[in-house]
């Protein structure tokens, strides 16, 4: 049989949402009132919107489905019973708690294993991780392989932990410190990039050698399962299911987001092995989010997410899924558009540093492309670089490691023709970079400013 090698979306559309046209001008009075911040725009004034993956998917057929079967009973509910099956039939640890959102998960964990004198390592935290483990008083720690910093290198792993940096901290601070270590996976903070079942081995061991718990910051499972499949020694041919299992063997917990591979808009989990850990967090669960069968989800959202982790290890979805951001990233690479590789599972990152070399990280090289990318093509990303990160403690501002534009894909809402769009003007921007200028400052808020802060543009030089 001739093998096809057109990889195609593996749905067809049942139910259409219409996106709404603008023209040049009108994007730019738009951009102009937003203060060229580009989460202040009205969604409805944006063609194609790459700003996040989370939540913005589309669910399926039987997703809308399983939401007819939602049953709001308070304790209880055959819905929560569905979800901790679906939960526990790729993750079996022996208590699953729900939460209505990965951040919530991540709130209550540290609030009772965190505080002052703590130190938790991470591949990379993600913003909301380190912002819930810093705001208990301990501090966040980023040990991800020297690859994983260098945009350019083409390591096929490039999230994986550096667990010769992890005995260094274990040995500088002490297992008693250390309440937990996590990995990410995919390490969203480090561009999407996927972390080795061998690693993730290496970690358990030297978790073992110390005593301490492992924890997955599981969000995008299911594309890294699929990295392994695709990239690691002995693991394509295997089943994804058996590979997702693998990884939950390792660990002793996990937070989650069911935003991201749980297909669904809303909703989250945290999930331990440890029963006295498991009652300590119930008891906040109630206290913040709800009863420990929906903790801050509806029945119909549970059902939601139990059906989405039922797609998101099929094959068909998770091959067209990763193929579409290195088609993305490809296409943008042949056109000579500086980006991180190799691409992501998630999202395509264009390194406006490299494509704006007049601008200074100071001027915002990163604000400057994304803002150009709504204006000529209504296409709305996120800034990555020195406006989300600039801002210090301290009230001093430096530039940030990396100034990028994310381009994140929303699971199975954008086609191939929508993408050959983005990518034709993202070329055609990225032609014109020498005349685009940067931006300045002109009111941001004291923390988190990438999402409030308002701009001017800087006029461009005679
Ligand atoms: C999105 C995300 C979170 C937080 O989840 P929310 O549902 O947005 O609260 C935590 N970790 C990672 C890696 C994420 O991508």
């Amino acid at each position: 049989m001739h093998r096809f090698q057109t990889i195609i979306e593996p749905f067809r559309i049942h139910s259409v949402e219409p996106i709404r046209f603008t023209t040049l001008a009108q994007r730019s009075a738009r951009l102009a009132e937003a203060g060229y911040n580009l989460f202040a725009l009205h969604a409805d004034d944006v063609l194609i919107d790459l700003l996040t993956d989370s939540g913005t998917g589309a669910m399926s057929r039987d997703q809308w489905a399983a939401i007819q079967h939602g049953d709001e009973s308070y304790a209880g509910s055959p819905s929560w019973y569905r979800f901790e099956a679906a939960v526990r039939e790729l993750f079996p640890f022996t208590h699953v708690i729900p939460t209505h959102q990965g951040r919530a998960a991540e709130k209550i964990l540290f609030s009772v294993i965190g505080g002052p004198g703590k130190v938790v390592p991470n591949n990379t935290h993600f913003d909301t991780t380190r912002a819930n483990v810093e705001y208990t008083g301990a501090e966040a720690v980023d040990l991800v392989i020297a690859e994983g910093k260098d945009p350019a290198c083409l390591h096929p792993f490039k999230g994986n932990l550096d667990v010769v940096a992890l005995e260094a901290l274990i040995a500088a601070r002490g297992a008693a410190a250390i309440p937990a270590v996590f990995v990410t996976i995919t390490n969203n903070s480090g561009g999407g990039q996927p972390v080795s079942l061998a690693n993730l081995r290496a970690v358990r061991q030297v978790c073992d050698r110390h005593g301490l718990p492992l924890f997955l910051d599981a969000c995008r499972f299911a594309e890294n399962a699929w990295f392994i499949h695709e990239r690691e020694d002995g693991q394509r041919g295997r089943p994804i299911k058996d590979i997702v299992r693998d990884m939950a063997a390792l660990a002793d917990g996990m937070t989650m987001s069911a935003k991201k591979d749980g297909l669904a808009n809303i909703g989250g989990w945290l999930a331990m092995n440890d029963p006295e850990l498991a009652a300590r967090c119930r008891n906040l669960l109630i206290l913040t989010e709800g009863f420990p069968t929906y903790g801050g989800l509806a029945g119909r959202d549970l059902e939601a997410i139990a059906q989405g982790l039922e797609e998101v290890v099929d094959e068909q979805y998770l091959r067209y899924r990763i193929r579409s951001a290195a088609y993305l990233a490809e296409a943008l690479e042949r056109a000579g558009v500086p980006t991180v590789r190799p691409a992501g599972g998630h999202a395509v990152y264009l390194d406006a540093r490299a494509l704006l070399p007049h601008v200074p990280p100071l001027a915002y090289p990163g604000q400057a492309l994304a803002v150009e990318l709504y204006r000529q093509g209504g296409i709305r990303g996120c800034e990555i670089g020195t406006v989300m990160f600039g801002r210090r403690p301290d009230g001093s501002e430096a530039p940030a490691a990396m100034d990028l534009v994310r381009l994140a894909l929303p699971r199975r809402t954008y086609t191939q023709s929508h993408m050959d769009y983005v990518i034709e003007v993202v070329t055609w921007v990225a032609a014109r970079a020498r005349e685009l200028t940067g931006l300045r400052i002109v009111d941001e808020p004291p923390a988190l400013r990438h999402f409030t802060a308002r701009f001017t543009p800087l006029t461009p030089a005679p």
